[in-house]
């Protein structure tokens, strides 16, 4: 069991919830793991977390080289084994090229986090092609694209029994956005809504190949993407208006959810959208009657 302690460097809020301890249990050891977006916010903590869980890890980044290294480097010192490389993921030249590239390093993947996403928020008149086109090319289709590199690789291979009860795991990073409609931000929930039908009908198409596939949608969670959600005093009251457990999320909180939904016990476990939101989908404006 490796302890992980939450970001040090996250400001306190005030009048926060205490953070629980983020444990991870060595359950990963002999599965190669492959994280998109892999130097920041999630990501980063996805790719921490199964490091601590015996996986060696490949972080995947677009920008930034010197954040990958640090994480591949802590993912080291940890004792796994680690790679650095750069794709954007609405590529598919370069997700094809990263997935061969980190096959012929580890030998094999057995899970793959498609975790990469961004925001490009305009009201519906002012929203740009652009703005549309980079939303979904990252968060829809970048998902699409490295599920099928992925999917390759685990058919390729088939269960190995010693490792693990499935051929391969898949774990799609969606949003409360799948379900909450967001004005101002339709390119989002869009891509976030799609990612939702994408997990699913791809969990019904593997399942017969002993591969499953999965999503966390997480709610407010403290990163670099919703910065002004949370780093302010009247933000942070405002936000919690909007979460029931009353503490925003922390990027270690996804991690160990996805730390569970890859591991074998929760292998029975497939087509699922695990909500890892305080209570952000309850409806909360009805907590006094609506
Ligand atoms: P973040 O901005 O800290 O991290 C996003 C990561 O994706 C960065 O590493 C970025 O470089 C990478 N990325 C962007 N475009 C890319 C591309 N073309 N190719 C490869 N990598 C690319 O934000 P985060 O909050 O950690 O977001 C991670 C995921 O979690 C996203 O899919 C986001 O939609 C989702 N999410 C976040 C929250 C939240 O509250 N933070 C809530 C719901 C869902």
């Amino acid at each position: 069991m490796t302890d992980i302690t939450t970001n040090p460097a996250a400001p306190a809020s005030p009048g926060e919830r205490p953070r629980p301890a983020h444990r991870f249990p060595l359950v990963l050891e002999g599965q190669p793991a492959l994280v998109t977006g892999a130097n920041s916010g999630i990501g980063r903590a996805v790719a921490l977390g199964l490091g601590a869980s015996g996986a060696d890890v490949v972080v995947n980044y677009v920008v930034n080289p010197e954040a990958a290294e640090e994480v591949a480097h802590q993912i080291e010192s940890g004792g796994r084994r680690a790679l650095a490389i750069k794709a954007d993921v609405s590529q598919e030249d370069d997700v094809k090229a990263m997935f061969a590239k980190a096959i012929n390093h580890f030998g094999t993947l057995h899970i793959a986090v498609s975790n990469a996403g961004l925001q490009r928020d305009a009201p519906l008149l002012e929203m740009t092609i652009e703005q549309w086109n980079k939303v979904i090319g990252v968060n829809l289709t970048g998902q699409f694209l490295c599920a099928r590199e992925a999917v390759r690789e685990f058919t390729r291979r088939g269960v190995l029994r010693e490792v693990s009860a499935a051929a391969g795991k898949l774990v799609f990073m969606s949003s409360v956005h799948q379900e909450i409609p967001w004005a101002g931000h339709a390119n989002y929930a869009a891509s976030k809504g799609g990612v939702m039908q994408l997990m699913r009908s791809i969990a019904q198409e593997v399942a017969p190949l002993a591969i499953r596939a999965n999503a966390v949608a997480p709610g407010a969670i403290r990163t670099p993407i919703n910065r002004p959600a949370w780093e302010t005093p009247d933000a942070y009251r405002e936000l919690m208006r909007l979460v029931p457990y009353k503490r925003i999320g922390e990027p270690e909180d996804i991690a160990q959810a996805v730390a569970w939904l890859v591991s074998d016990a929760a292998d029975y476990v497939t087509g699922a959208t695990l909500f890892v939101d305080g209570g952000m989908t309850l409806y909360p404006g009805f907590t006094t009657g609506g």
